[in-house]
């Protein structure tokens, strides 16, 4: 008989708490397989790569299964995946118009819109990363603004 894979562990879903614009730090949340009725926060610094978990096992260093899926979790933000297709103009718009976004909603009513935030970091992130490879056009270099 053949037996079929099941899902490993680290597929389970994260659910998205926030994006912080000044830091560039996404947070995701997850029930503690550990503590019934814990939630563990797992956090990912889009602009270095840098993962934390407040896990069992992250609060004593270990390596855990969250600090993977958080970045699969933040690869597969929606906003995340389009800024991929996008021209290296059409970026620095987005861009722009996101950090607009988030600028003019935190005049008006005191906080931005998550999705805001998520479209302003995932942005700042592709326009890093292709900085970072060599991809962007200087022309777009020079407007910056996704890289304030
Ligand atoms: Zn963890």
């Amino acid at each position: 008989m053949q037996t079929v894979a099941t899902a490993p562990k680290t597929t389970a879903a994260l659910r998205f708490l926030s994006a912080d614009t000044t830091t560039g730090i996404v947070a995701y949340a997850t029930p503690s397989a550990h503590d019934a009725g814990r939630t563990n926060v797992v956090s990912l610094d889009t602009q270095t790569g840098a993962t934390y978990c407040d896990c069992k096992a992250g609060e004593c260093h270990k390596a855990c299964w969250h600090l993977a899926a958080v970045r699969a979790a933040w690869d597969a933000e929606a906003a995340r995946f389009e800024t991929v297709w996008l021209t290296d103009a059409q970026l620095v718009r987005s861009g722009t118009k996101a950090a607009r976004m988030v600028a003019t909603y935190q005049t008006r009513i005191g906080r931005s819109l998550a999705s805001d935030r998520v479209a302003l970091l995932a942005a700042r992130a592709e326009y890093r990363r292709r900085v970072r490879l060599g991809l962007i056009e200087r022309s777009a270099w020079i407007a910056v603004p996704v890289a304030a």
